[in-house]
């Protein structure tokens, strides 16, 4: 099964992932359901947080096209494929 995750203390809210998930993986949900979660620090210090968080809803639908993880601003995206192997975020 396809695993997606999202490093919620590095995003930023920007919601391009769920713009170019052709499954509708992710749902944006206000950052404040995610109490525990601390800011990180640098990219925090980049970009300007927005009032919203990604989560990943229906991850089992992911396709691994890897759209999300060249437009993922905070790089914050983590997919694994059926046979194991790992897909970073490579946004530039
Ligand atoms: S790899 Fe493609 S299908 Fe999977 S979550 Fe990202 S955009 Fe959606
Ligand atoms: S693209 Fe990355 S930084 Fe932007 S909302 Fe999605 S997971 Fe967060």
């Amino acid at each position: 099964m396809v695993q997606v995750n999202v490093d919620l203390p590095k995003c930023t809210g920007c919601a391009h992932c769920r713009d170019v998930c052709p499954v509708n993986v992710f749902e944006m949900k206000p950052r404040d359901q995610f109490p525990g979660v601390v800011d990180d620090a640098a990219v925090a210090a980049k970009f300007q947080f927005r009032t919203e968080r990604s989560a990943v809803i229906n991850g089992p639908e992911c396709i691994v096209c890897e759209a999300c993880l060249f437009e993922c601003e905070g790089e914050c995206i983590t997919i694994t494929d059926d046979e194991g192997n790992l897909h970073h975020s490579t946004y530039k």
